[in-house]
């Protein structure tokens, strides 16, 4: 009776590896916790976040498509996921829901656990969705000298380069038509791929060829199956350093456990989750 709940709200949430790896970490330190994924239509959000708090749920994340709709509903946000206008970790302390945002974090650290220090360097994300979002606020608190946002539908990405104003970073919107985008690629340091292009079952797909990629840049793919995909199996052959997204899933992950329960997260354990589920996967 002890037991308590983490939900995964999202919709659809069924290929979701969180519960996997969070369930994972939560018997290796020996936690009575238990995480559940639920599907949760845009309608019925209010009422799950009140059921949270019905049933005592310890905590809760969120995923596509309610990272940025949840935030009107929570009792108080946290400043950086304010910012960042996404949350995708809630903590709940006795019916008052707190909206953090640890894709952002996550994100950084498994850059810089990859060897790249992004102070100073030219950036350029493909994508303007949530997750380029987060990347974006990462990068430029994290003191990137100059950021491009390109994305297919260049509105989406004026908006994002429109909210990153007055961080004292320079952004520019563009579209990922080589016209555009190759010339920002030219001096580029880091290329982050935050788009969902070449995500399973849509393997064969890349946001850009890789031949307007030039050696010695970084380039990170926030999709993570397959854990390596066309576009850093192509950037390696040009001898680009490559950084997969999967660390970016683990250090979400670690830093919404801590959350959660205040301990440090067994990372090992869940990274070991993670790989052995994608593989398994990839065979299949
Ligand atoms: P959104 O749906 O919010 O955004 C999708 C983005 O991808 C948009 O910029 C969209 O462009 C673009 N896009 C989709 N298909 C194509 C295509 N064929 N060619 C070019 N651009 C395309 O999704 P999220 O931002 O939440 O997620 C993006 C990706 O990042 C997903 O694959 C997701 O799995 C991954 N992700 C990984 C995380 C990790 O921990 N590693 C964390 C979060 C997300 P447009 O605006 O023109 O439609």
């Amino acid at each position: 009776a002890s037991t308590r709940l983490v939900a995964l709200l999202g919709y659809p949430v069924e290929h979701s590896l969180s519960p996997l790896m969070q369930n994972a970490a939560f018997t290796n330190a020996g936690l009575d916790l238990v995480y559940l994924a639920f599907a949760v239509t845009p309608a019925d959000l209010p009422a799950a976040l009140a059921g949270l708090k019905a049933m005592g749920f310890l905590g809760a994340n969120v995923t596509v498509p309610h990272k940025e709709a949840v935030i009107k509903y929570l009792d108080a946000v946290d400043p950086t996921a304010a910012r960042i206008g996404a949350v995708n970790t809630i903590v709940n302390e006795g019916g008052r829901l707190t909206g953090y945002n640890t894709d952002a974090s996550g994100f950084l650290r498994s850059l810089q656990e990859a060897g790249f220090d992004p102070a100073g360097k030219k950036a350029v994300i493909l994508g303007a969705g949530g997750a380029a979002r987060a990347v974006a606020f990462a990068l430029a608190g994290a003191g990137c000298a100059t950021l491009t946002i390109a994305n297919r539908t260049v509105e989406r990405a004026g908006h994002l380069a429109a909210a990153l104003t007055g961080l004292g970073v320079p952004v520019r919107a563009c579209t990922l038509q080589e016209e555009e985008l190759r010339p920002r690629l030219e001096g580029a340091d880091l290329v982050v791929n935050a788009t969902s292009a070449g995500m399973a079952p849509m393997v064969g797909a890349v946001p850009l060829p890789a031949a307007w990629l030039n050696a010695g840049q970084w380039v990170y793919d926030l999709v993570y199956n397959p854990l390596e995909t066309k576009l850093l199996r192509e950037a390696r052959q040009r001898g680009c350093h490559v950084v997969s997204g999967l660390g970016m899933l683990l250090y979400q992950g670690t830093a919404a456990f801590t959350l959660w329960t205040g301990k440090p997260a067994p990372a090992e354990i869940m990274g070991q989750a993670l790989r052995k589920a994608l593989q398994a996967s990839q065979v299949a």
